[in-house]
């Protein structure tokens, strides 16, 4: 089946805004909802309903998405790169794109960045399967170059459904590309890291790339004190060592 990628992003967008309802609705004490397509009544109380509404919005936006060619980087891929974790996760990872082992893998943050985001998710009490880590764009730039603006405009929108699917508590947007592409703000990450931000009412801190403290060791303290303050969110403190 051939999609219009505009049509298709706006389906992903109203898929959002659906979520963002349904999300809304149960907040206000809706305990049941009617569609067609399920049964009659579906008890959104005890489903459980976080899992399974959050689960089948995942998979309707990764259907959504296809076998994507909206834009020149599906030209390279090997294996688009949607997400992975917990559909339920309170909290969320965004980072830039994949790289060559999350391209050959089909899961985002594998390779030598990935092992250090894995250190850093159970540093900060959580396994990996806890949370829910994604992308700004889902298929692999050719040479690890930048992510384009017209690449990043193509996957914002499903980026966007993922966590309105998702509705973690806190996202840790890591990096300048998954900062500036959730807040539209073009400040350097080095002034907006450790300051608590708001995306679509989730709280969202930014700091810095798992890469990118690896090219710079010395960035780990910062880095780890704006987790220290994620960890605050969640009631966690750091292991004695
Ligand atoms: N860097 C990213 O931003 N994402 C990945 O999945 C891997 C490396």
């Amino acid at each position: 089946m051939i999609l219009d990628p505009k049509i298709s992003a706006e389906a992903a967008e109203v898929a959002a805004e659906a979520m963002r309802h349904l999300w809304w609705l149960r907040d206000a004490g809706v305990r049941e909802v009617s569609t067609q397509t399920m049964p009659a009544t579906t008890p959104v109380a005890t489903m459980p309903a976080t899992l399974a509404v959050a689960d089948d919005a995942l998979r309707a936006i990764r259907s959504d998405l296809g076998d994507c060619t909206r834009c020149k980087l599906h030209g390279g891929r090997t294996h688009l790169v949607f997400g992975v974790g917990d559909p339920a996760a309170q909290l969320m990872f965004v980072g830039e794109g994949p790289g060559a082992d999350e391209d050959q893998q089909g899961e985002p943050f594998v390779g030598r960045a990935g092992q250090l985001l894995t250190k850093m998710i159970e540093a900060m009490g959580f396994a990996r399967s806890d949370v829910y880590i994604a992308n700004v764009v889902k298929c692999r730039p050719p040479g690890n170059r930048d992510p384009e603006p017209d690449e990043i405009e193509s996957c914002e929108p499903f980026l966007k459904a993922q966590i309105a699917a998702i509705r973690p508590r806190v996202i840790v947007a890591l990096g300048r590309f998954a900062v500036q592409t959730l807040l539209h703000d073009a400040t350097p990450i080095s002034r907006l890291r450790g300051k608590w931000r708001e995306y679509e009412g989730v709280k969202l801190m930014p700091t810095f790339h798992p890469a990118y403290l690896l090219r710079s060791p010395a960035e780990k303290k910062p880095a780890w004190e704006d987790l220290q303050q994620v960890m605050k969110e969640f009631g966690k403190s750091p292991s004695p060592r």
